[in-house]
């Protein structure tokens, strides 16, 4: 019970911050504008099917997968690191970065380097790591954290960052995006060729040919990971795919459901580290990219979730986000509040029992209110909501929770609580329904209309 009510305070802060909400708003309006634009252009049903095959078949058979990934990015001249924890991963990068008298690091941007908590960690041994994906950088800043997987400045207006930049530089830019873009590319771009290296994620690694691929849409992901002499990438055990076909519908896939675009304006494949063969055809390692590339895979209580029936669905998640935007607790109170630490959302707090632990998922569980609309949009079919409740009803609860949970578990009022919400909004902004725990976030929002 106090730790519904360190929520409902936490919800009620969030719904009463007029920029978060107008930051909510404008982004949720922007994604499904351009989803929407772009839905009968792209065969959508068929695509979602399609990737999801690719993931399910792929899961099935990943220790294959890893040992061929491994073989070939080998062969090509990559290093291969495993992590079993955070902690693991953490070091392995830090003792790269010693290896290499390194000073700088610029980041490209990645979950997965949140989920190890990296920078904090990198940041007390002296060493300087600057994010160079915009919102990162902005985020970094404001000494804050991700609120979405795949924007994560998106708790931001426009004002807010503009404000940020003049308090941290002393210089008044204009709050409009084109400004703010321009002063981010001139301050980040020296850092691309003074770095010593540049980290970067995944989003897949492809088996056959021991590659990563990696979308963006800044150019910082090329330059991070092309400008510095050492690349390191840090990638978790569930993005291995077997064919660069296979890693192309899935990037169709992501690059739709997390921007409404059907192509990204860069995707990056990388085998190995530069070379050359122009002088006598000899392989001379090291042209005009990294002479180095670490790649370090990462578990981090991934192993275990495949062997758990109800957790291994998630692992078919590849972070598109687009959950998060179609979610009426996310668009209500961002990603800082609805989630876990380090991922937001409904499937930020499945990911957080996997990476973490089932309890420190359980703030989300609580705001979650089974609407299913994250289920109905996932290209990858997780359901998010089901899993949300199996592990609540899986830890030890006190009797009022336990009482509450039965409640929303077996009854059909939950959801229909929401549509009836939507059509009541003048009742729930009196507060009326404000006393139910997973509806408080309900109470003071301004709803958008049912679909
Ligand atoms: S759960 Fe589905 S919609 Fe949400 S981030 Fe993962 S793949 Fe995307």
């Amino acid at each position: 019970m106090f730790r519904l009510r360190r929520t409902r305070k936490k919800v009620r802060s969030a719904l009463q911050n007029i920029d978060l909400q107008q930051a909510l708003e404008r982004a949720s309006t922007h994604h499904l504008r351009q989803f929407k634009a772009n839905e009968p252009r792209i065969k959508w049903s068929e695509l979602k099917l399609k990737a999801q095959e690719i993931r399910q078949k792929n899961l099935e058979k990943l220790p294959q997968l890893i040992e061929q990934f491994c073989s070939e990015a080998r062969r090509s001249g990559a290093q291969i690191y495993w992590a079993e924890t955070a902690s693991e991963a953490r070091n392995i990068i830090e003792k790269i970065i010693h290896q290499k008298k390194a000073k700088l690091v610029v980041k490209a941007k990645s979950m997965v380097s949140e989920e190890i908590e990296l920078n904090s960690y990198l940041q007390q041994k002296g060493i300087k790591i600057i994010e160079t994906d915009l919102g990162e950088w902005i985020v970094q800043l404001a000494g804050d954290r991700p609120s979405h997987i795949t924007a994560p400045a998106l708790h931001l207006t426009k004002e807010k960052m503009a404000e940020l930049l003049k308090n941290k530089f002393h210089q008044d830019i204009p709050s409009q995006p084109e400004a703010i873009v321009e002063f981010a590319r001139q301050n980040i771009r020296q850092a691309f060729s003074q770095a010593e290296i540049g980290l970067s994620g995944a989003n897949f690694a492809v088996a056959e040919t021991g590659s990563l691929l990696i979308i963006s849409n800044e150019g910082n992901a090329r330059l991070a990971t092309s400008l510095p002499p050492v690349h390191i990438a840090l990638l978790t055990l569930e993005k291995f795919v077997q064919t660069l076909e296979e890693a192309m519908t899935l990037t169709k896939a992501l690059i739709f459901a997390s921007s409404g675009n059907r192509m990204t304006a860069y995707v990056s494949l990388i085998t190995g580290p530069s070379r050359t063969t122009d002088i006598e055809k000899q392989t001379i390692i090291g042209a005009h990219g990294p002479r180095e590339v670490h790649i370090i895979i990462l578990d981090n209580g991934r192993s275990s979730a495949l062997q758990d029936k109800t957790l291994k669905q998630a692992l078919t998640c590849f972070k598109c986000g687009g959950c998060l935007l179609v979610c009426p607790v996310f668009q209500a109170v961002g990603g800082h509040i609805y989630g876990g630490p380090i991922y937001p959302g409904g499937i930020g707090a499945v990911l957080t029992s996997i990476t973490r632990s089932p309890q420190e998922a359980l703030l989300a569980a609580d705001l979650c209110a089974d609407c299913k609309k994250c289920e109905d949009f996932c290209p990858m079919g997780v359901l998010t909501g089901e899993i949300l409740l199996e592990l609540k009803n899986r830890l030890p609860t006190t009797p009022e929770e336990k009482i509450l949970s039965k409640f929303f578990r077996y009854s059909s009022l939950p959801k229909s609580a929401v549509k009836l919400g939507f059509q009541a909004q003048r009742l729930l902004k009196k507060n009326i329904l404000s006393w139910l725990p997973p509806l408080v976030w309900l109470a003071e929002k301004k709803l958008p209309p049912l679909p």
